[in-house]
């Protein structure tokens, strides 16, 4: 996708500070963190969002390298001991704002027991 910005990251067109790469997976910093841990992980193949990746065969295949990157992610960024929160906006009213795929792994400090 030409226009995408996180296709853009992927490429390296646009810089990011990662924190995981593999064939199918890219982690890197969110550019506004909402907590001391606020990295996106994302597949290097473009969706559009969840909802339309979950309903391919390929994008079931590229959620299954996400969740296998999952835990690595996780001890790079020190949170194997503390936990997170994963977080999937899917679709504008859900406040998706880049139209690839992505999960925000949030933590570091206290998230609280509600979800908003
Ligand atoms: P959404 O609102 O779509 O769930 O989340 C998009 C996230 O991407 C936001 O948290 C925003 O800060 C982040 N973001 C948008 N543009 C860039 C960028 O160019 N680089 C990085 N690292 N993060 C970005
Ligand atoms: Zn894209």
């Amino acid at each position: 996708m030409d226009n995408c910005i996180f296709c853009k990251i992927v490429r390296g067109e646009i810089p990011s500070t990662k924190i995981y790469e593999d064939d199918n997976v890219l982690a890197f910093k969110d550019l506004h963190p909402v907590s001391p841990v606020h990295v996106l992980i994302i597949p290097k193949i473009h969706f559009a969002n969840l909802h339309v990746m979950s309903a391919s065969e390929e994008g079931l295949k590229a959620l299954g390298e996400i969740y296998r990157a999952l835990p690595e992610i996780v001890r790079l960024v020190g949170l194997e001991e503390k936990g997170f929160r994963l977080i999937n906006n899917c679709g504008a009213s859900a406040g998706q704002s880049v139209m690839h795929t992505h999960f925000h792994l949030i933590g570091g400090r206290s998230l609280g027991t509600r979800i908003l």
